[in-house]
């Protein structure tokens, strides 16, 4: 189905039928200026009332076949289905977009599910193949975008013609656009506000000092009351939320801004202050990254306007992160910054896989790699040559699993002992942890076999090996537990810990911070306490992060009734409020079940 919005501003448009449905779709075409004529043998008072007013042509009778041809857009809605047949097949032959109402088959084409807020209409269709899907997302649509969308929108049309006015390159525009979108839109809550005249104005004056002023020879009317604004960029570590350090953390509760990659999603704290801004240049589903030119543009605005910025990303800034390109940029358009580094995977990865980077006599040095570099033509930067002849060194390769073969193969060819003790570790720190072991000659068919894919990291040296003693982190009687609960007591989070869980303690209501960490990973159950927690988890269940069969874990009946009546596919009731007691439940079931929990 190809989407378009028609202008029907005078256009003949045919209605044949007059009852409730009828009125609806003649209640559309008026509101667009359609000339619309309705047949039927009997219609119901609000049409006639219609015709009284000379809104519409209204003829009493019964539809002749052929005369949908000479419309330009033809609705079907009377109870005899052999008319409305009749109707489609006059349309259908003349070229003429003809609608049944209720019967997809006998339409060309359909109508979008629409949530209006002034100018700015969404529309949403399953072509319609799904009704009800496109029902709950309208409804949900309805209750997030609240009616300040309607002003947004015409302070966005306004601005657009401001931008026209003063001629603006298209360049110039984007940016001075992705401004005004940035300021005034939450883009995690759904919210907008409408920015006043002034702030207008100022943004405009803005670029347009900076395009007129040659260095700092004149500085901008309003340079010196702007607060300057600094960024920290911040290693979030590799993905265990408790890997953040105190300093990042701190930073980050402190933040007016924080731009956030993929890698770094799930370790935002769930108690960030709801007022701090989001804005995540991730890859999701369906979503290209944001170019790396982009983000630091972004970086610098951001500051520019003042703000205390935070740019989270995975791991250490500084190690593949492309940290310093970032500052780079901050430091050339002379914004101050700090960098807080933070646990790279090549350190903590192996640690949570049972292998130390170092070891006494065997092991004396450590490189990292970035496997990308490996197979790039023209040359590739890595010199497989020294690395394959050290036996008593650990090669750490970050992005290594579409390479992984050819890196194995190039340490082989260029002389390492083929059975050199490898592992590959896949969402290393979290609970969805997959390590693989083998050598450096069967660790590619391992990983393959598994289905490792991104993130990983890959060791090669000869502390893989001690992963069979001090393997410590999978295979906890709880491992591969990602929770959510609204309260959880020290004991609980302690116990579950030990066991192997990781929990996610979640505000109520939820904020924008909490959804983007459940997102980040799969999440296997909930803990609740009352009918209300299942509730407020409600409208996060359609999201994509559950499991297929996720878990609600009840501490009470009512709890237990809610989750049932919302249709949980597992219910499981805790008898009392012993922490001890949930976890015992948690190990008799888990352990009985094979759990998918990537699928
Ligand atoms: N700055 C990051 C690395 C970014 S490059 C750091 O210091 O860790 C991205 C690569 O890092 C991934 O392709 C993967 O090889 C590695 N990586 C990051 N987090 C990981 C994790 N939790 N488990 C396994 N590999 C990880």
């Amino acid at each position: 189905m190809y989407s378009i919005s028609l202008n029907l501003k005078d256009h003949a448009c045919l209605v044949v039928g007059g009852g409730t449905v009828a009125a609806r779709k003649i209640d559309g075409l008026l509101k667009e200026g359609a000339s619309v004529t309705v047949v039927a043998p009997r219609a119901a008072p609000g049409i006639e009332a219609l015709f009284c007013e000379k809104k519409i042509l209204l003829q009493l009778r019964p539809y002749e076949p052929g005369e949908a041809a000479q419309y330009c857009l033809v609705f079907a809605a009377t109870n005899d289905p052999e008319v409305n047949r009749r109707v489609f097949a006059d349309a259908d032959q003349a070229k003429v977009w003809a609608n049944v109402a209720d019967d997809p088959p006998l339409c060309s084409f359909h109508l979008p599910s629409r949530v209006e807020r002034g100018a700015l209409t969404l529309s949403i269709a399953s072509g319609g193949e799904a009704p009800f899907a496109v029902r709950r997302l309208r409804q949900l649509l309805e209750r997030r975008l609240g009616p300040e969308w309607a002003e947004w929108m015409n302070a966005a049309t306004a601005f657009r013609k401001k931008l026209r006015q003063r001629q603006f390159s298209s360049g110039e525009s984007e940016r001075l656009f992705d401004i005004f979108f940035e300021t005034t839109v939450d883009e995690n809550k759904l919210q907008s506000r409408v920015p006043t005249e002034a702030e207008v104005e100022a943004w405009l004056m803005r670029e347009f000092d900076e395009q007129n002023t040659p260095g700092d020879a004149v500085a901008a009317p309003d340079a010196k009351s702007r607060p300057p604004g600094f960024v920290s960029l911040v290693g979030g570590g590799p993905g265990d939320p408790g890997l953040l350090t105190v300093k990042g953390r701190d930073r980050l509760m402190r933040a007016d801004a924080v731009v956030c990659d993929r890698l770094a999603q799930g370790v935002i704290p769930c108690d960030l202050p709801v007022d701090v801004s989001i804005h995540f240049v991730g890859k999701t589903a369906g979503n290209h990254p944001m170019p790396q030119e982009e983000i630091n543009a972004m970086l610098v605005r951001l500051a520019k306007m003042g703000k205390r910025v935070v740019r989270l990303k995975g791991g250490d800034p500084y190690v593949f992160g492309r940290g310093g390109e970032e500052v780079s940029a901050l430091a050339e358009a002379g914004i101050p910054f700090e960098v807080v580094p933070g646990i790279t995977a090549a350190v903590a990865v192996p640690a949570y896989a049972g292998i130390p980077v170092t070891f006494r006599k065997e092991a004396v040095r450590v490189t990292l790699i970035t496997a990308h570099e490996a197979a790039k033509s023209g040359g590739p930067q890595i010199r497989f040559d020294l690395l394959a002849e050290d036996p008593h060194a650990v090669l750490l390769g970050y992005m290594g699993v579409t390479n992984l073969e050819h890196v194995m193969r190039s340490l082989l060819t260029n002389g390492m002992r083929p059975d050199m003790p490898a592992a590959i570790i896949e969402q290393g720190t979290t609970a969805m942890q997959r390590a693989v072991y083998g050598t450096v000659e069967t660790i590619f068919a391992k990983a393959q076999e598994a289905k490792i894919g991104s993130p990983a990291l890959f060791v090669v040296g000869p502390t893989a090996a001690h992963a069979d003693t001090l393997n410590w982190f999978e295979g906890r009687p709880l491992s591969g537990q990602r929770l959510v609960a609204f309260h959880v007591t020290p004991e609980l989070r302690e116990t579950l810990f030990l066991d192997g869980a990781e929990i996610l303690c979640l505000p109520n209501p939820l904020s924008p911070a909490a959804r983007l960490v459940m997102d980040a990973l799969p999440l296997t159950g909930a803990v609740f306490l009352n009918a209300e927690e299942v509730d407020c988890l409600e409208e996060e269940r359609g999201r994509g992060s559950w499991v297929k069969s996720p878990v609600a874990w009840c501490l009470s009946e009512a709890a237990v009734k809610r989750a049932r009546s919302l249709g949980w596919p597992q219910i499981h009731r805790v008898q009392g409020t012993d922490p001890g007691l949930l976890v015992h439940l948690m190990r008799e079931t888990i352990s009985g079940q094979n759990l998918s929990q990537n699928e």
